[in-house]
């Protein structure tokens, strides 16, 4: 590959990319057609089948899926009411893996539910309703996941569980309670305002809190799609671009993350355009299932144990592709040696790739970080977080949150930088042991894997329930 030829490959993949509306196409087909392709629904294998057909007429390489059983979560009708000290019903949602359960206690509320507002609560917790807000603070050293929160409460000994959005407009906010299994009390999602109305009872005495459900869950096959562009030089080293396609399915996840996997397939459609440009062997993967438990990714991995060795480096797209802030990367867990590597390919895009070193074990890349593969993600950053997930997670993430020209902006940025890194020879990164792997996480991000009942990796796959 001469650098003229790599240079006039950039050049087509910028103006291909900008001048097409293929990916936001994709993503009105993704939302409109197939809903919130959540895993084990018949909108699920549609959205898989039309992704394998894109990929193919794009002129991919061993466009496949890859098949395996899960637990699906089927959503059943959910209430939550107060029983004194006055009667009243409030609006809610089962969060994935509830199943049909009931509680009835005191209302407890923790806040944030942060490590220290749990430690502050104490024994209180034990036998109660725990309520804690979607919000993870500034003022705490790391950001605090719901499954932590809900772990916490669980370990705790609460006997239910509420889960209140923080940003208001009286939407409930959903997220698996536990990962790709059931968990083991009832628990809810609540907006702001009921949250709210039930907190402002509590000057009247205390809160008792009723919670009914009648969730369900049963095995179903899902499934990873995959597609390639073969290394014209080193087919045998590999770099995996990677989305989960799936929503949640109270809405049709346009922004998280069906923009991010069409974000994938726009970057393999304008790369797939000069095959012959590509040394390293290139991988895309749509994952299923992220949402309730990252299924897609760990059953990859473990579906493909003895080639993690060529993995040069996984990126997740999880949030790529929703706004104009900077592309940049994330290397998830300690990857410092790539941080030149990536500045230097920015000098020759002619743009400043910022590059962050922060630990996060919510997503795709992180079954292969605990597999000591180099894996990060590409995202926007923007320097204005909430600790919220704005309309993710909501009815509300809906076609409307995405910009095609953002997801053109995104698609853009990944594919030219993975046509660099198809033919550079000088890739810095070796694969970590196990565990060495989670020396990185450390004692703390390993607590909570424990309290998230996700750990060890072995155990991540739980058996299929009958
Ligand atoms: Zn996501």
């Amino acid at each position: 590959m001469t650098p003229e030829r790599i240079a006039a490959a950039d050049r087509d993949i910028i103006a291909e990319l900008a001048t097409s509306d293929e990916g936001y196409k994709n993503l009105v087909v993704l939302c409109d057609k197939f809903g919130s392709r959540f895993g084990g629904t018949p909108e699920d294998r549609q959205a898989v089948e039309y992704m394998l057909g894109k990929f193919k007429e794009y002129g991919l390489e061993n466009v496949h899926a890859e098949e395996f059983m899960h637990n699906a979560w089927v959503r059943g009708p959910a209430t939550v009411h107060t029983v004194s000290p006055e009667k009243a019903e409030f609006k809610c949602i089962s969060l994935p893996y509830n199943v049909a359960s009931s509680a009835e206690g005191e209302l407890v509320y923790v806040g944030h539910g942060t490590a220290w507002e749990y430690e502050a609560a104490g024994d209180s917790i034990k036998g109660k309703i725990v309520m804690a807000n979607a919000k993870s603070p500034n003022w705490f050293p790391r950001g605090v996941h719901r499954a932590e929160k809900i772990g916490r409460a669980i370990a705790g000994g609460a006997i239910g569980f509420i889960w209140m959005r923080w940003d208001a407009g009286l939407l409930e906010e959903t997220g698996a309670a536990r990962w790709l299994k059931p968990v083991e009390v009832p628990t809810v999602g609540i907006s702001r305002e009921a949250g709210e109305a039930m907190l402002r009872m509590q000057s009247k005495g205390p809160v008792r809190v009723r919670i009914d459900t009648t969730d369900k869950v049963r095995p179903a096959p899902v499934w990873n799609v995959v597609a390639d562009i073969k290394g014209r030089k080193n087919p045998d080293e590999m770099i995996i671009t990677g989305a989960h396609y799936d929503g949640h399915d109270i809405a049709p996840g346009a922004a998280d993350d069906g923009a991010g996997a069409m974000v994938v397939m726009e970057a393999a459609r304008a790369l797939a355009r000069h095959k012959d440009s590509i040394g390293k062997t290139l991988r895309f993967i749509l994952f299923p299932m992220e949402v309730i438990g990252l299924g897609g990714s760990f059953n990859y991995c473990a579906m493909h144990e003895n080639e993690l060795d060529k993995i040069e480096m996984m990126f997740t797209l999880d949030g790529a592709g929703r706004s104009f802030a900077q592309p940049g990367i994330n290397m998830a867990g300690r990857w410092s040696e790539c941080f030149n590597y990536f500045k230097s390919i920015g000098k020759d895009m002619k743009q400043s790739i910022q590059v962050a070193n922060n630990i996060s074990m919510y997503s795709d890349h992180f079954p292969f970080q605990l597999k000591g593969v180099p894996a990060g993600g590409v995202r926007e950053f923007s320097d204005t977080s909430t600790g919220t997930r704005g309309w993710g997670h909501s009815a509300a993430d809906t076609l409307d949150k995405v910009s095609s020209r953002a997801l053109e902006g995104s698609a853009t940025f990944v594919a030219r930088v993975l046509l660099r890194m198809a033919n550079r020879e000088d890739w810095p990164a070796k694969r970590k042991t196990e565990k060495e792997a989670q020396e990185i996480l450390g004692k703390d991000y390993l607590e909570v894997l424990d309290l998230e009942k996700r750990w060890p990796f072995s155990d991540w796959i739980p058996p299929l329930v009958k």
